[in-house]
């Protein structure tokens, strides 16, 4: 991690320049970045305390940026396997070499400079918008009062302290990792966390990742498509299960083909081996399984440890998250929180969507005085190989909503002119999901090339509140994957 003393650009201040703030922001990633800015380009004195000695929180860090990275990488390699069959050759027209070496430490580090300068640019970002930052971890003492640890080059929180006054204050300090306790598996600190993931300079030779989400898929998806030999360790028999069956099933089988070895209704019961690997795992299937990595990415937990919720008496709920309303209050008036803290869609976009109309209610004015982030029909896309988009319910979700009989589905299965002239395909799936007799599309799931990039423009017409209607009524673009979207029969 870098230091605050490496840094070229302006902030952190050394001390806050004022006693009292409009706001004081705890956090520095998404949701602190979308409300603070706003909140100060409305006017509004906002101060940002950030403990990690860099902006960005876990998207730019630690998350979806070295992430989306990792995954181009892979995709490339999955190409690159692609280029004889589409007549590369060298210059004396033999094929390419299709299983080139991926230089792991080279990319990690060029991955990794890029993530500094956006670092930069969010250090400047503030300053443009006259935000302050100080470098620090923030502990709340009542509902209108935050004490700052500053934090020194060494990364300690001993540079001094200092206590501000917010009439607001905003909670916006995100989540991190978790991973089972040694009691419930013994020598559970052995495996990493994504964390662990993007500081790895060595591609593992085997790896285990142990979880069904998002974070699961996508990192065993980056291992196994960049030559990792990867086991997925799963609880159920599916992975993804929040997704719609279609999405699942099809990556699954698909990603069994491509060699990642998929176990189902399997659990660790103990690891053994030394940091840094290699392991052997006991499994709850009576087998073994040796590794050089371990990786568990079994959900996050949000940041409210010395926090201080106590001394204001914010409520969190059963899972620990921060509550709160519609409106992203806390159960004290001058206390809001936003983002993974509050545990709903942890999504950045979501992060930032939910700060800056914060902010637009707090300080925008009265054409604002209602504003709030709907969160339904939040298009989402998971970066497996290949990628998959999905907005709205479910095909389950829906029938459980409107009732068997008041839902039509479509689905249509194929293969992309990309992949139609390989040896090797990829697979892809559409399904809409219509309610009533107007068919309005309820859902929509899709998995297969350029999923990724579709999505946002289906999501679209999904919060617009599209029919099947409307879908067919849209003249196809061809020749591409996405124009079966609107002709489906
Ligand atoms: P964060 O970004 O986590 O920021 C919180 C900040 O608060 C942190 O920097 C932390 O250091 C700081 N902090 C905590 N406590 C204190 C304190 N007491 N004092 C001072 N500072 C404090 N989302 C997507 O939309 N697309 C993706 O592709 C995607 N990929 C992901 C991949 C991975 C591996 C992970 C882990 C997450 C991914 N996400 C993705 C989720 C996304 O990163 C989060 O939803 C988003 O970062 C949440 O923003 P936030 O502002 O709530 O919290
Ligand atoms: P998730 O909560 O999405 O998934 C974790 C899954 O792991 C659970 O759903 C559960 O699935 C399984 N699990 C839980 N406990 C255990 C256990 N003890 N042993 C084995 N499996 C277990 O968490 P992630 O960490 O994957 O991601 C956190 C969030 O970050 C996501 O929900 C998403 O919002 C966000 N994110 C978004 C991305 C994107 O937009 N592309 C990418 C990455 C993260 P089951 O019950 O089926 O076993």
């Amino acid at each position: 991690s870098i230091t605050t003393s490496s840094r070229v650009n302006m902030p952190p201040l050394p001390k806050p320049s004022l006693d009292e703030y409009d706001a004081i922001v705890i956090g520095g990633g998404s949701g602190a970045m979308g409300m603070s800015r706003r909140a100060a380009q409305y006017g509004a004195k906002v101060v940002v305390i950030e403990e990690d000695g860099r902006l960005g929180g876990t998207c730019v860090n630690v998350g979806c940026v070295p992430k989306k990275l990792m995954w181009h990488a892979a995709d490339l390699a999955d190409a690159l396997r692609e280029t004889p069959e589409y007549g590369f050759g060298d210059a004396e027209g033999k094929p390419i070499n299709a299983e080139p070496k991926f230089q792991w430490r080279y990319f990690a580090e060029k991955r990794d400079a890029y993530v500094r300068r956006l670092n930069g640019i969010y250090d400047r970002n503030l300053e443009k918008d006259k935000v302050e930052y100080l470098s620090g971890h923030a502990k709340i003492l009542g509902p209108n009062e935050v004490e700052v640890s500053l934090r020194g080059d060494d990364g300690k929180f001993d540079a001094g302290t200092h206590t501000i006054k917010g009439k607001k204050i905003v909670i916006a300090t995100g989540g991190r990792p978790t991973k089972p306790s040694e009691e419930q598996v013994p020598g559970a600190h052995l495996g990493i966390d994504s964390d662990g993931f993007f500081a790895l300079r060595e591609q593992p030779k085997r790896v285990a990742v142990v979880g069904a989400g998002y974070i699961a898929v996508e990192l065993a998806g980056v291992f196994n498509t960049l030559g990792t030999e990867t086991h997925l360790l799963i609880r159920h028999d599916t992975f993804l299960r929040n997704f719609d069956p279609i999405i699942a099933e099809t990556l699954q089988d698909y990603m069994s083909k491509t060699g990642l070895n998929v176990h189902q209704k399997t659990n660790i019961k103990k690891v053994e081996g030394k940091e840094g690997g290699p392991l052997t795992l006991h499994l709850d299937t009576g087998k073994t399984l040796e590794v050089d990595t371990l990786l568990w990415a079994i959900g996050r937990r949000p940041n409210t440890d010395n926090l201080g919720l106590e001394s204001a008496g914010v409520k969190t709920d059963d899972k620990g998250n921060i509550a709160v309303d519609d409106y992203q209050n806390t159960n004290v008036p001058s206390i809001h929180a936003l983002g993974d803290v509050a545990g709903k869609a942890l999504l950045t976009p979501v992060a930032i969507a939910a700060g800056r109309r914060l902010s637009n209610r707090l300080y925008g004015g009265p054409q604002f005085a209602n504003d709030r982030l709907d969160y339904n029909n939040i298009p989402t896309v998971v970066f497996s190989h290949p990628t998959s988009g999905t907005v709205g319910l479910t095909e389950p979700e829906a029938k459980e909503k409107f009732g068997e009989e008041n839902i039509k589905i479509y689905t249509s299965r194929f293969t992309s002119m990309y992949f139609g002239m390989l040896e090797h395909k990829q697979p892809t799936a559409y399904k809409l999901v219509c309610a009533g007799k107007e068919e309005k599309v309820v859902g929509v799931h899709i998995i297969g090339l350029g999923s990724d990039e579709i999505m946002q423009g289906v999501g679209i017409a999904v919060k617009m509140g599209a029919t099947k209607a409307d879908f067919d009524n849209t003249v196809a673009i061809h020749p591409t994957s996405a124009e079966e979207l609107v002709t489906m029969r």
